[in-house]
């Protein structure tokens, strides 16, 4: 059985990789991507491949295709919408879809891409698993030496709970859902096994540096403009602000620890993503 990847040059897609390459042979995997020469490291066969224009021709052989949402906030339902017309067009049985968490409920503005997402993969008559991911921990510890060399980590998530897991968590539980036939028609909402407010997020950065680093909850317009201030793109700013008040109403919050029970082991915590990054 041969595995498809999309976006495999990525942060998320390399670590499927590398988890994929623990579980079946480098020759049953195929990167596709948008830049072949990009995949020489991963060590598996790399193939050309655009969600702008998808060619058919690459799922030659592929049983399976996780399809990695894309990057482009605003073109990524048409762009995924592509993807599934050309694995339909070539046949492929089975099709694993990288969404949000709760798609179907949140407020965050990226919810309406992955929810349409869904619901293509739904009407395309493809055996699907959609993998609901939760936050990256990651998203905040990029953060973390601009808020150490300014004293104060800041946001507008109020006291939302986040339930985040690392991005290699994801991975794996990818991976473990491509490897096996236990997950068809299933929606799996993944997150961490624990959560955190940002106030607690600054606790744990102000113990681990050593430094006072409070947390400031600011209204979202205030925070959008000082993201700007910092050279983030208007609307990127905006958005950022916007997922934080999506945070401070629970979106990002899920208890049920589905990701951990996949994965077979505890997500990682909170505590070790930031030591890694600092
Ligand atoms: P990433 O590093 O930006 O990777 C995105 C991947 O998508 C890259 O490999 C990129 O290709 C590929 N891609 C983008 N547009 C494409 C196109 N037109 N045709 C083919 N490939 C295309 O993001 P990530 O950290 O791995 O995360 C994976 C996805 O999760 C993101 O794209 C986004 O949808 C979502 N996300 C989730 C969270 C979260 O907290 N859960 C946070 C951020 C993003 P190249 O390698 O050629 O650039």
């Amino acid at each position: 059985m041969k595995i498809g990847v999309t976006g495999a040059t990525g942060q998320l897609g390399r670590l499927v990789i590398a988890s994929l390459k623990t579980k079946v042979a480098a020759e049953n995997i195929v990167a596709l991507v948008r830049n072949p020469e990009k995949a020489n490291d991963l060590g598996v066969e790399a193939r050309a491949f655009d969600y702008e224009a998808p060619d058919a021709k690459a799922f030659e052989g592929i049983d399976k295709l996780l399809l990695i949402s894309g990057n482009e906030i605003g073109q990524r339902a048409r762009q995924h919408t592509n993807v599934i017309e050309a694995a339909k067009a070539a046949e492929l049985k089975e099709i694993v879809y990288t969404s949000l968490l709760k798609a179907d409920s949140s407020t965050l503005n990226l919810a309406a891409e992955h929810l349409a997402t869904e619901e293509a993969i739904k009407s395309s008559g493809m055996v699907y698993t959609i993998l609901r991911n939760g936050w990256y921990t990651e998203n905040y510890t990029g953060s973390v030496k601009g808020a150490v060399g300014a004293g104060a980590f800041i946001g507008s998530a109020g006291n939302g709970k986040i339930a985040s897991a690392a991005r290699a968590d994801y991975a794996e539980a990818a991976a473990v859902v491509l490897c096996s036939n236990d997950f068809a028609g299933q929606t799996l909402e993944l997150s961490g096994d624990s959560a955190y407010t940002l106030s607690e997020l600054a606790a744990e950065i102000s113990k681990q540096t050593g430094k006072n680093i409070p947390y400031n909850d600011l209204p979202e317009a205030e925070y959008a403009k000082i993201l700007a201030g910092f050279g983030i793109p208007e609307g990127f700013a905006q958005a950022i602000a916007s997922w934080d008040v999506s945070a401070s109403k629970g979106d990002l919050y899920d208890d049920a620890k589905v990701l951990s029970k996949l994965i077979g082991h505890p997500t990682t915590s909170l505590a070790s993503v930031l030591a890694a990054s600092l």
